[in-house]
């Protein structure tokens, strides 16, 4: 026997079953003689910590069928040794084996064939629970790897989202689809229930919300972020990280390009809901608790400030650019490029729904005398504070366009004759009345101004219309100027009730 069975073999808790103990002096002397803990039985019981399970067989071959059964379910580890007469049946030996028996010993018992069985046994069942132990471990490594996986599937989720968010950003060009694009995919990513966009060149804030009924609140988160992001442009240190503020209920980040500032993004969550205590409007009180929003997703939202600003810059280089293309750089009102688009829409839209159209070219008279007499750059000063004027004296859905040097258009939609005139006659005397050039030499000025409109019988074209006024203009120039014309051709009835003056197009 060698050192380390001998080792095994000590201090094992050992419980022997057998309806007649008494007749195995020799074995209960030799485990108790080799270092056991010895409980002995006469019926079919585990106290449930042994590590050997001794059986006689002098039970029924049933008893210990059901007795193995009941160690198997109850998940016994201890080592299960049998011994018995001879005659029990082959059959019966293996089906006990089968059932959990380690190892069988025929009568007469030789001990130290006991002996070496326990020391299998023991060794045996060592070898089993280092297995339970190392399934253990698996099953307890496997959970951690599931939820690692699981994390990974949400990272890897929320990871394309934002790769198609910065997609869709980087094919946009427009501030309303960029804004709309962004909410819609970060609001994919990070729940939430308020989502306020400022925009520092548009001067403006872009809600957006699943609760478009709790107008009050809308109003207060909406000028809360205008404060914010006035703050925001105030200082001089810009933060980039995405801030967790207000107990978690919020996240706000700032967009930025470099050291420009663009605006910020900021997502509200609203206390949770509890009808059962009758809850009525979501508010932002502070004893109410929300779903805080986690560090994981402040750092997705500071990942999508980066593009989000970007396309947001882009979007207002590519306006700044729109707007040199049709805005006059020295009066900053549309130019003659955005003229043709404009007055072909207007008059398409009148002729479709029947609505009246007027149209006016105003001129300034003797403009040629303001730069020979006071140069170049006086004569912009007049322009510029000439376009400023025609400005007062239009509604907001009235265009003007400075056609060419000091000749402008306004195209009146849904006006008929009468009110364009009246319209013609305020310009004519606020002109009149101004004095331009205040700062250096007070200039005085005057316009001549060629109406016409439609529908008219002569005008089936937005040239036609043009055309018209531009022929009344000449005439109001031929016939001395500061004055306003419309051609003869207009019925008596038309005529409004203004001194006017009229010139037959013959
Ligand atoms: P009329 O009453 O017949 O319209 O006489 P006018 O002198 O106003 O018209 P004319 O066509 O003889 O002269 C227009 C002048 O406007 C000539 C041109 O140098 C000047 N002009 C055109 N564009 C600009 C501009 O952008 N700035 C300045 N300062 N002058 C301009
Ligand atoms: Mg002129
Ligand atoms: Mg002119």
């Amino acid at each position: 026997m060698s050192q380390n069975n001998t080792h095994q073999l000590k201090g094992s808790e050992i419980i022997f079953l057998s309806k007649k103990p008494e007749s195995h002096p020799k074995i209960i002397e030799y485990l108790k003689t080799h270092g056991h803990t010895l409980q002995i039985k006469q019926a079919l019981e585990d106290p449930g910590n042994s590590d050997v399970i001794l059986i006689e067989a002098n039970f029924s071959y049933f008893s210990i069928f059901k007795f193995l059964k009941r160690l198997q379910s109850a998940q016994s580890t201890a080592c299960i040794l049998l011994m018995g007469e001879s005659e029990l049946k082959t059959g019966r030996i293996s089906a006990l084996l089968r059932a959990g028996v380690f190892d069988y010993l025929k009568h007469p018992y030789p001990l130290n064939r006991l002996g070496k069985a326990i020391r299998k046994g023991l060794k045996n069942r060592e070898n089993l629970l280092n297995i339970l132990s190392l399934s253990e471990h698996l099953e307890a490594a496997n959970q951690s790897l599931s939820k690692e996986r699981d994390q990974l599937k949400t990272w890897n989720n929320d990871l394309s989202e934002l790769y198609a968010l910065n997609q869709k950003l980087s094919e946009s060009l427009h501030i309303d689809e960029i804004v709309k694009t962004s909410i819609s995919n970060i609001s994919k990513v990070i729940k939430h229930d308020i989502s306020c966009l400022y925009l520092k060149k548009w001067k403006q804030v872009r809600i957006a919300t699943s609760h478009p009924q709790s107008s009050d609140l809308i109003k207060k988160v909406k000028e809360e972020t205008l404060q914010d992001g006035l703050e925001f442009i105030k200082d001089e240190e810009s933060v980039s990280q995405a801030l967790v503020r207000h107990g978690g209920s919020e996240i706000m980040v700032h967009l930025s390009v470099g050291i420009r500032k663009i605006g910020l993004l900021r997502l509200v969550r609203l206390p949770d809901a509890s009808p059962q205590h009758g809850q009525g409007e979501p508010s932002l009180s502070e004893n109410k608790a929300s779903t805080p929003f986690s560090e994981y997703q402040a750092k997705i939202l500071s990942m999508t400030a980066i593009p989000l600003a970007i396309a947001i810059r882009n979007a207002e280089m590519y306006k700044q650019v729109e707007d040199l293309a049709v805005k006059d750089a020295l009066t900053n009102v549309l130019n003659r490029r955005a003229f043709s688009g404009i007055l072909d829409r207007e008059f398409r839209r009148a002729s479709r729904y029947n609505s009246p159209l007027s149209l006016m070219v105003i001129d300034l008279d003797h403009f040629k005398k303001v730069n020979d007499t006071y140069g170049h750059l006086v004569g912009d000063t007049v322009l510029r504070e000439l376009a400023a004027e025609l400005n007062a004296s239009l509604r907001d859905i009235d265009v003007l366009i400075r056609y060419g040097g000091e000749e402008f258009v306004v195209i009146l939609p849904g006006t008929h004759l009468q009110a364009g005139l009246v319209v013609a006659n305020r310009i004519k005397t606020r002109v009149e009345k101004t004095l331009f050039d205040q700062k250096n030499i007070p200039i005085k000025m005057t316009v001549s101004i060629g109406v016409a409109h439609y529908p008219s019988p002569q005008i089936d074209s937005p040239e036609a219309l043009f055309n018209q006024a531009d022929q009344a203009l000449y005439t109001a120039k031929k016939n001395g100027r500061n004055r306003i014309m419309i051609l003869k051709s207009l019925k008596t009835s038309e005529w409004p009730a203004l001194a006017f003056e009229k010139q037959s197009m013959a």
